[in-house]
């Protein structure tokens, strides 16, 4: 069995026999910071398990700026929705954070859930559960103060990635969250002086989680319970 470090919380779920089935139909995938997966529109070829980093959705608007509308990390997989149905991506699919995942043609993908019902189920919670925190983002967004959002935002990397330190620039960190660089600036030094983080170029620590959790809104909670603890299929 791979390390913890290098696990996918999906795959994790099924029987043996169900995970081995999908570990030989799958190729080894390394990405960068910043690697395309797939832009918005496209049709969807291939899901990525992902093992390690953070792949992110990211929506572009028509004057050219961008939100990321929702995050991918080891407790789950790429378009899961094209499961069932054949979708093309609604966002730009791009490495946030440098990783490994497990690569898999969408064709073999369905096969394989028409043979293992478990497979089909443990992609439809983590769907499921991704709708549920999208709907929570569209509250927060409208209702959550952007102080609250970044909080919320480093605390959902922070669960995702190993170690305390991200690597993020003010522009690149602006474009992911929909705001000006002076919001973000002003947002980290508040974070900087309550003591929950450490911001220079580039680089976010994280040094004290609780505070940064009390620093968030409610929402942080939600997604978790939405897209991180998914239920044991019955
Ligand atoms: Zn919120």
């Amino acid at each position: 069995m791979p390390p913890a470090t290098l696990r996918n919380h999906l795959l994790d779920r099924l029987s043996a026999d169900d995970r081995k089935a999908i570990l030989a139909a799958t190729t080894s995938f390394e990405f960068e910071l910043g690697h395309v997966f797939s832009e918005a529109g496209d049709a969807v070829g291939h899901v990525h398990f992902v093992l390690s980093g953070i792949i992110s959705a990211v929506a572009g608007m028509q004057d050219g700026r961008t939100v990321e509308t929702f995050m991918v990390g080891r407790e789950g997989v790429t378009a899961p929705g094209a499961v069932n149905v054949p979708v093309r991506t609604y966002s730009r699919l791009v490495g946030q954070s440098a990783g490994q995942s497990l690569r898999i043609e969408i064709a073999r993908l369905r096969a394989l859930c028409d043979e293992r019902p478990d497979l089909r189920m443990v992609v439809a919670l983590y769907a499921a559960g991704l709708q549920g925190e999208l709907e929570q983002s569209g509250a927060c967004n409208a209702l959550h103060r952007s102080d609250q959002r970044f909080s919320k935002w480093l605390l959902r990397c922070h669960d995702r990635l190993d170690g305390d330190t991200l690597h993020l620039t003010q522009e690149y960190l602006a474009s992911l969250l929909g705001s000006q660089r002076t919001t973000v600036n002003e947002a980290a030094q508040g974070l900087q002086k309550a003591g929950a983080i450490t911001y220079s170029r580039g680089r976010v620590t994280i040094v004290d989680r609780a505070a940064l959790e009390r620093a968030a809104c409610e929402c942080y909670r939600h997604g978790q319970r939405s897209s991180l603890d998914i239920p044991q299929p019955q």
